[in-house]
């Protein structure tokens, strides 16, 4: 016990004298390096940076259906990811939120419910800007018409990230806590066992949850994201809430820059 104190004196000491953890080659006349803080490995990770999380469904012009407003043309997507390119904002992918203190003006890009045209569509303008993104697939509908097929999530994995948006799609607030695992659970192991890579983020679809529904996804992932209300996420924040930006379809620049900064359109 003494000789531990006593060692522990001597490193106390080392450190204070700047002798300990020195260089051997370092010459004592080197002037020190200004360790830039971007590089700087952070002791703890940084709370409260605005982090937009923006949410899109389908683009394509090719309206159907009764929910127009989910479908973005290409056309405007390609500007909004022009824009952040830009614009100095880095588009981070989901694995990265917890860090995305470390980045200049960091953005997430995810997709809800996994639509084919996210494939045809979307895909070329992310690749073209090389930026990731997450999509956020409902299992049971892989494959199915308009829905994204094993093939094309597989030629997508290099930029994309696939995450659960559940099996059916049902309002998860309004089922018994049984079914609520199983629509937990059974699409990640899906989704895991289709891509072979850990699934470890959900969106509530339609953004409906509750207490019960909070404590399942604890069991199964690391991150949970909701729809309403729509904002900002800031490092720190609750990770089973996060919220998102959502980009619908008629949203012309100026109105998406004020909604990646948390401004009112
Ligand atoms: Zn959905």
């Amino acid at each position: 016990m003494v000789k531990r104190f006593a060692s522990l004196l001597l490193v106390l000491f080392l450190m204070l004298s700047g002798a300990y953890g020195c260089s051997p080659r370092q010459k004592p006349s080197e002037t020190p390096k200004t360790i830039n803080p971007e590089q700087a490995a952070p002791v703890a990770p940084i709370e409260g940076v605005a982090v937009p999380v923006l949410y899109y469904h389908l683009i394509d012009d090719h309206l159907y259906g009764p929910y127009t407003s989910m479908f973005v043309s290409p056309k405007d997507f390609d500007q909004q990811m022009n824009y952040l390119k830009n614009n100095g904002y880095t588009v981070i992918p989901l694995a990265e939120i917890e860090n995305a203190g470390q980045y200049t003006k960091p953005v997430i890009i995810t997709f809800d419910d996994g639509y084919e045209d996210n494939f045809t569509n979307a895909y070329p303008v992310l690749k073209e800007y090389n930026f990731p993104a997450t999509v956020f697939l409902i299992s049971s509908l892989i494959g199915k018409p308009d829905y994204l097929n094993k093939d094309e999530i597989l030629k997508m994995e290099d930029l994309v990230s696939f995450q659960s948006h559940t099996v059916t799609h049902r309002l998860l607030a309004t089922l018994r806590p049984q079914v609520q695992d199983y629509e937990l659970s059974e699409s990640q192991k899906e989704i895991e066992a289709l891509t072979g890579r850990n699934v470890d983020a959900l969106a509530y679809p339609t953004g409906s949850y509750n207490q019960t529904t909070i404590a399942i996804a604890k069991r199964y992932y690391k991150y949970a994201f909701i729809m309403v209300p729509g904002g900002i996420y800031h490092t720190g924040d609750n990770p089973y809430t996060i919220k998102r930006v959502d980009i619908p379809r008629g949203l012309n620049l100026a109105g998406f820059i004020k909604k990646i900064q948390g401004l009112p359109e």
